[in-house]
């Protein structure tokens, strides 16, 4: 951001000072407004048609409909006049994806009594090492609660007991410490009360698990805790899957992955003469250790595997400051979507027009806007892949970035924008993360507008879409949530918009454009979006996760080269 020169304000009236002090981004430049102003409705709904259309075939990873969004998304960046973003001088980052279908088998054994488990009625199990069959025999049990290692809430479920080669029956959620003034209530000082935090993320205890070198690890599934019902994990598992093909496939994962039906952990659990629920409480609790279960865990998964070579599109432009060049700023937009289920009748494809052309619109619009300015910093454009299969192609970014994470000061990442009107309010998923959110709260302000929590903190929204990916390696990140006061609409016609969407067209086919679209919010929300991280790519500071982030470990050991 620009200095205001001092002397000029010496003899002010107080106030107009006061004003042009906190105006730093008012008095930054007409330039970037001017910019701003070149992001607009048309504009995106010009990408957006193109994306959405049937020609591109729901834009699936590996078919020809990746070929068209791959081609059209470097054909923009091109013509806007965007330099290639991979320093190999080309706008390709290649993703080497694996598609696997498992066909399992599970039983446990407590002493002489078998339980045979039916996959995915009574659990469901998969391997991520990507090998035809890989198998668990007569590998222990180990209850280790939640599985949370948090050393910001001083809480290690661990305790340095040796869980190597070992199977981990694990519980969903963070830790629901009650609230020691009202036990009715959960403690806001621990894993942020009633909010997720990611301790509570299947991918979490999955990671930790891996982390602690088990061999596999169980997840107990409750309907509430998870945010999902049972079908869903069912459905999830019972399709092909899919992951990245990297060369750390198998020290990176546990051998077995799975979950397993809150009936049947008790059913286990009591077989091995203990008491789920006892131990489930034993959990809430600082002082939990973990307990070894007279059980033994036998399973075999045999995998259909397949190699998916998919890409990663992006786009630069260099920074016009000789020294921080070499320091970026990155927003991400997933092209990704479902494809065709030539399984349906009538309509097949998924032409996910909400998710995500919209947002790669966005992206491309926000893309030239920063043509019209010069950042000191450089700007990333990260058009990514596999987002529908588990955020991969962001993953794949973080885990083999083109530029250094310690240079990279944040990303931006935008999936789906708001597609009904202008709005008084702007939402931030995961309120409280970064000092992002600060720099994001004074473009708001100017534009007249408030910066309010997302609409439901509990459903870990933060950890669902690309931004994660980078949260997750220590990079800052920023992600909005539309608002809810729809200007000149009813009170309950943002929360109605947005529920029919999630009943309607969230992942169907009907993911289409609708006549009633108005993008002038969406124009508001992007325009925000680029003068946010236009002032980042100017400031004199990196973006920090605030106090109290599960994220600012990861960070500081970065910076200081742990
Ligand atoms: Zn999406």
């Amino acid at each position: 951001m620009k200095q205001m020169p001092f002397g000029r304000l010496v003899g002010f009236p107080a106030l107009l000072s006061a004003f042009l002090l906190c105006g730093k981004v008012t008095a930054q430049s007409d330039e970037v407004r001017e910019a701003a102003k070149t992001i607009t409705a048309d504009g995106m709904m010009k990408h957006i048609r193109v994306l959405s259309s049937d020609e591109f075939e729901g834009r699936a990873p590996g078919t020809p409909g990746e070929e068209k969004s791959v081609n059209y998304i470097r054909d923009q960046f091109q013509s806007i006049g965007l330099k290639p973003g991979n320093p190999a001088g080309i706008y390709i980052q290649n993703v080497p994806l694996v598609g696997f279908t498992a066909q399992p088998t599970i039983s446990f054994t407590a002493g002489s009594q078998k339980i045979d488990f039916k996959s995915p009625n009574d659990a469901v199990v998969w391997s991520r090492h990507f090998e035809p069959d890989v198998k668990v025999e007569d590998n222990p049990v180990v209850f280790v609660g939640y599985g949370v290692v948090a050393p910001e809430y001083g809480w290690d479920d661990f305790k340095g007991v040796d869980v190597r080669g070992k199977t981990l029956l694990m519980l969903i959620n963070d830790p629901p410490v009650p609230d020691p003034a009202d036990p009715d209530k959960l403690d806001p000082k621990m894993f942020k009360g009633r909010e997720m935090t990611y301790y509570g993320r299947w991918t979490y205890k999955y990671e930790i698990a891996a982390a602690k070198g088990a061999k596999a690890a169980i997840i107990v599934h409750q309907t509430g805790p998870a945010g999902y019902p049972w079908g869903v994990v069912m459905m999830s598992n019972g399709r092909e899957n899919f992951g990245l093909q990297t060369p750390d496939a198998i020290s990176n994962r546990v051998a077995v992955e799975g979950w397993v039906t809150l009936d049947n952990a008790r059913k286990m659990v009591s077989a091995a003469g203990a008491d789920f629920d006892a131990l489930k409480k034993s959990a809430v609790s600082r002082d939990f250790r973990p307990v070894e279960l007279n059980l033994k865990a036998n399973i075999d998964v045999r995998s259909t595997i397949r190699q998916v070579a998919s890409r990663n599109v992006v786009a630069k432009v260099e920074g016009s400051d000789p020294k921080l060049k070499d320091q970026y700023i990155i927003y991400t937009a997933h092209w990704d979507h479902l494809g065709r289920d030539p399984k349906l009748k009538g309509d097949q494809i998924y032409n996910g027009a909400l998710d995500n052309a919209s947002g790669t619109a966005a992206l491309l619009e926000i893309a030239r806007a920063y043509t019209k300015v010069k950042p000191k910093r450089s700007v990333l454009f990260l058009s990514v892949t596999g987002e529908e299969k588990g955020l991969l192609g962001s993953k794949y970014y973080a885990e083999h970035p083109l530029y250094p994470l310690t240079q990279t000061l944040a990303d931006f990442n935008i999936d789906g924008v708001n597609v009904w009107g202008k709005t008084r309010d702007v939402g931030v998923v995961g309120m409280g993360q970064s000092t992002l959110e600060d720099a994001l709260a004074k473009v708001v302000k100017e534009q007249g507008r408030v910066l309010v929590q997302e609409s439901d903190p509990t459903k870990g929204h933060y950890f669902r879409s690309d931004h994660f990916e980078f949260a997750k390696v220590g990079v800052p990140a920023l992600y909005l949530d539309r608002g809810n006061e729809y200007v000149g609409k009813p009170k309950d016609f943002g929360a109605r918009k947005r529920d029919e969407y999630v009943a309607r067209d969230y992942h169907q086919v009907s993911d289409e454009i609708k006549p009633d679209w108005d993008l002038s919010g969406a124009v508001e929300d992007m325009q925000l979006f680029f003068e946010t991280g236009y002032e980042v790519a100017q400031g004199d500071q990196f973006p920090q996760w605030k106090a109290g982030s599960e994220f600012k470990d990861r960070r500081d050991r970065m910076m200081q080269g742990k």
